[in-house]
Order: C-alpha cells, then sequence, then structure tokens
C-alpha cells in the first residue's frame, strides 16, 4: 500500500504546524525541522510505515530536555549568571553525542535545530551514534582564563550528572574549543572520580584523538572533492571563499591549499579578510586559534590584504559572498548566507556551496541557489567530519589505542566519500539524482525511524 501525494504533504504541514503552535519562539527549530520534513516526501510516499507509525510527530521532540542555572564569580568578585542546555534529542541508533556552545545568542531554539540536524547528520556518518546538542549563553570572549574556568567548573557540575562514556558524549562547537574541553573534562573527573571517554575533543595528552582538531575542515574540502568529481570537476586550482575563521574555516583553508586550491577570503563576526594571491594558514591561526585575536591584524603583516568591517557591508550582505570564487564555504554559523548572497555568488559564477557551518544558507537561498544550477553540499553531510572522527576518539579511548595523524585522516576520508556515496546513491534511488539535500535527509531519517519503529513505541 502506499499513500497519496495530498496524504503526505497534509501529514507533513500537521507536523510543522503543530511545531510552531507549541515552540512559538524557536525559529531556528522552524527552519530546520521545515528543511528535513519537507524532503522526505518521496519517501513516504513510497513507504507509508512512517506516517502509520508517528514517526514525525515523534522525531521533532526531543527525548530529554535539560535546562540549568550556571553561577559563576567573575575577577571582580561579582556573582554572574547564565543559562545552560542539554538537548537529548534521539538515541535510537546509539548514544546521545553532540557539541557544545558557548555565545551569547545561544537559546533552546537554537540548541533544539543544532540537536535536530545532529540526529540525521550521525545517522549518516554510517556510525552508531544518536543526536544531541547543548550550551550556553555564556560569551567566552573577552573573559579572563580564571573567568573561563570557573564558568566551566560552574557548567560542568550540573551537566555531569546527564552525560557518561556509554550515556551521552558531548564535545565543542562555537566558542568551546580545546581549552573548554579541558575545564569541562577536569571539572567531570572530579565529581565522579572517572577517567573515561566523556567528552571529545580532548588534548592529545589526556585521551584525544590526532587529527579532530582538523576533521570538520578537512572532512569539508573531502566531501566537495566528492561532489566535484561527481561532475568531472577537480578542486584543484579552484578559488574558495571560506567565511568564519574559528576551527572548521582555519583547516578549511589549509586542506584547501594542501591539495593546490586557493582560499582567498575568510571573515570574522568584526569583519572580511580578502587576500588575492591566497590566505597564509600559519598567520591565521597564529591570530585566531593562538591569540584569540583580530582577523583585521593580519593587514599588518600582508600589506597587500583587504580587511572590510562589519560596517561597511552593503545592506542586507554579508561581504565574504560578493568575492567572486569558485566555491563558497560558509563555515561560520547559522544564516550567514541570504538570497542577496546567493545573487551575488551566481552573479560572480560560483559552481558549489560546501556548508561548512550548520545551517548558514537560508531556505531561499538555497532554493535560488539549485534553481540557478548551483551544486549544493548540505551541512548535515559535508561538515559530519567532526562528529565521525569524534566517533574515532571514543574508539580509542574505550580499547585504550592511540592512532597515528595519517590513520585517522584516513578513515575520516573513507567516512566522507561513505557518506558522499550515501547520499548521492539516496537520492538517485528516489528519482532525484545530484539532489544531495534529499539524498542527505533521506539516508539520514530512514536509519532511524526504522531503528525506532523496531524498537516499539
Ligand atoms: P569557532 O568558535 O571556532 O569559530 C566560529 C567562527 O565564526 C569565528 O570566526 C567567529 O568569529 C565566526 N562567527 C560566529 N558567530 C558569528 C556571527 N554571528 N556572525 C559572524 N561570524 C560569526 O566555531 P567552529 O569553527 O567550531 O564552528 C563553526 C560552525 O561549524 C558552527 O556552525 C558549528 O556548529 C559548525 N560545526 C563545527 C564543528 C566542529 O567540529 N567544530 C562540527 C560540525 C559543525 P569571531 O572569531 O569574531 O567570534
Amino acid at each position: 500500500m502506499t499513500s497519496n501525494n495530498n496524504e503526505v504533504r497534509q501529514y507533513i504541514d500537521k507536523v510543522l504546524e503543530d511545531i510552531k503552535i507549541k515552540n512559538p519562539s524557536e525559529y531556528e527549530f522552524h527552519q530546520a525541522t521545515k528543511e528535513v520534513l519537507s524532503s522526505l516526501k518521496p519517501l513516504l510516499l513510497k513507504e507509508p510505515r512512517y506516517m502509520q507509525n508517528s514517526i514525525l510527530e515523534r522525531i521533532v521532540i526531543p527525548e530529554r530536555t535539560i535546562i540549568f542555572r550556571v553561577s559563576w564569580m567573575d575577577d571582580n568578585h561579582k556573582i554572574q549568571i547564565n543559562t545552560g542546555y542539554r538537548v537529548q534529542f534521539n538515541s535510537s541508533v546509539g548514544i546521545y553525542k553532540g557539541g557544545l556552545r558557548f555565545h551569547p545568542s545561544v537559546n533552546l531554539g537554537i540548541i533544539k535545530f543544532l540537536g535536530f540536524e545532529q540526529i540525521f547528520k550521525n545517522s549518516l556518518t554510517g556510525l552508531s551514534i544518536g543526536g544531541a546538542k547543548g550550551g550556553s549563553d555564556f560569551d567566552p570572549k573577552g573573559k579572563s582564563d580564571g573567568e573561563i574556568l570557573r564558568f566551566c567548573q560552574s557548567f560542568m557540575n550540573e551537566l555531569y550528572r546527564h552525560i557518561g562514556s556509554t550515556k551521552d558524549v558531548p564535545a565543542g562547537d562555537i566558542g568551546v574549543g580545546g581549552r573548554e574541553i579541558a575545564y569541562l573534562f577536569g571539572q567531570y573527573k572530579k565529581l565522579t572520580g572517572l577517567f573515561d571517554g566523556v567528552l571529545t575533543g580532548k588534548g592529545l595528552n589526556y585521551g584525544g584523538s590526532m587529527a579532530r582538531t582538523e576533521a570538520t575542515g578537512y572532512g569539508s574540502v573531502y566531501f566537495a572533492q566528492n561532489v566535484l568529481k561527481s561532475v568531472n570537476k577537480e578542486i584543484k586550482g579552484m578559488r574558495c571563499c571560506v567565511s568564519g575563521s574559528g576551527n572548521v574555516a582555519l583547516y578549511t583553508i589549509q586542506k584547501l591549499h594542501t591539495l593546490g586550491a586557493v582560499a582567498v577570503a575568510c571573515s570574522d563576526s568584526k569583519g572580511t579578510l580578502y587576500h588575492e594571491n591566497g590566505l597564509d594558514f600559519e598567520t591565521l591561526k597564529e591570530i585566531k586559534e593562538v591569540n584569540h585575536g583580530d582577523l583585521k591584524t593580519y593587514t599588518e603583516i600582508f600589506e597587500d590584504s583587504i580587511y572590510t568591517p562589519k560596517e561597511h557591508y552593503a545592506q542586507d550582505t554579508h561581504h565574504i559572498w560578493s568575492i567572486p570564487c569558485d566555491i563558497a564555504f560558509p563555515s561560520a554559523t547559522q544564516n550567514e548566507l541570504n538570497l542577496h548572497d546567493a545573487k551575488n555568488l551566481i552573479a560572480n559564477g560560483v559552481l558549489l556551496v560546501n556548508e561548512g557551518a550548520n545551517m548558514p544558507t537560508t531556505l531561499e537561498a538555497t532554493k535560488y541557489l539549485i534553481e540557478n544550477g548551483v551544486l549544493f553540499a548540505p551541512a548535515k553531510a559535508a561538515n559530519a567530519g567532526g562528529v565521525a572522527t569524534s566517533q574515532l576518539e571514543m574508539a580509542q579511548n574505550s580499547s585504550m589505542v592511540s592512532w597515528s595523524f595519517e590513520e585517522v585522516d584516513k578513515k575520516l576520508k573513507d567516512i566522507m566519500d561513505g557518506i558522499f556515496k550515501r547520499a548521492y546513491e539516496t537520492a538517485k534511488e528516489f528519482g532525484c539524482e545530484g539532489d544531495l539535500i534529499m539524498g542527505t535527509n533521506i539516508a539520514g531519517f530512514k536509519k532511524v525511524a526504522d531503528a525506532m519503529i523496531r524498537q516499539g513505541v
């Protein structure tokens, strides 16, 4: 028995409408659920068991949402209060896994959108990992090391009781890098007396994995290589714009250069940097990763580079997307590439948009890019290298071994090739060859939904 078109459309629309009614101010979550559910239509038409088992209604509600107070003392001995979150979204195919974000914009809607996307991303890796996300509206910028330490300790004072190496394993995300993971891990260890793989992204001298730092950026470029190969092109010689200059952006730039492509621009929350002959990775790393500094200082070292502060961007645009390039790698944050940006990219002949950040492209921009023949690599597939390598870190922790950089990098590349293959072939199976959004969403969803059905109500 198959469902008919109207029935499926009404089912999807009803679930999306209910999400808006029950979670009125969670705009990013509305966007993420709309993007996924709308692309599942061909699957629901062909296989009615998902409707019969109320899978959509179930999958859009987290299994558990934890919201908690985080109070900590600043350097002036004043008590500061933030909100902490952990959304354990779905554990049908494995333990909860997903990063922690510390950024002033964090709210429940943002954590839910990230946790929801994480379900399908993790499923698509082919590994056994469920979906979760967490974080806080704490802003690490401008804080002393002592303040970051005290915040992380207070955050973990509540979080520790909800996580564990066979239960929920958080990692980093925006504002949570090696320093924060180390402080969080130290406090978890004090509270529980356990030295186990409860967090990933750990330092190499206390259980971290080689190549985890590089993994999301490298993986994003490996994915782009696969997309280009499917249209008989190669990455060598391509000019690229990579937004952001954090973890994902930096290692995207490094891998692009290794493969003979040229990254000409990057950005941060204050402005955009353009270097026609190619950005210098080591200098960028020193400024942003080591010194947590300002991108503008790059121009003091390379006088032929150009810095454009945010205040000079044309209205409603992000300057980086008006710079001509063959490949755009949005790798900073959500909704950083809008319809105006998409039009600028197309006018300058962009070939591929490869999402390094989570949901960086608005729904309107995505539609416009695709309608105009631009290749599109969605985040759930293109940036899955980070979480996949986190799982490799967990595997090394539990078996007490350490793999070399080359071994981990090779496994990462194989995983990214596998993700591309699954997304590409799924799209083909459903009559939409080349539509990687549909292929990614259907392949990621199917595995989780089938596990939910098998496991009962
Ligand atoms: P980082 O904190 O290391 O870097 C974020 C970068 O984006 C910084 O350059 C920051 O600028 C910029 N940025 C952040 N918010 C804004 C904003 N509102 N407007 C403009 N620029 C902004 O984070 P990551 O590199 O780890 O994460 C980037 C993206 O990739 C996120 O969407 C994250 O969810 C996603 N991701 C990360 C993974 C990982 O392994 N790290 C895995 C999968 C996805 P500034 O320096 O000025 O703050």
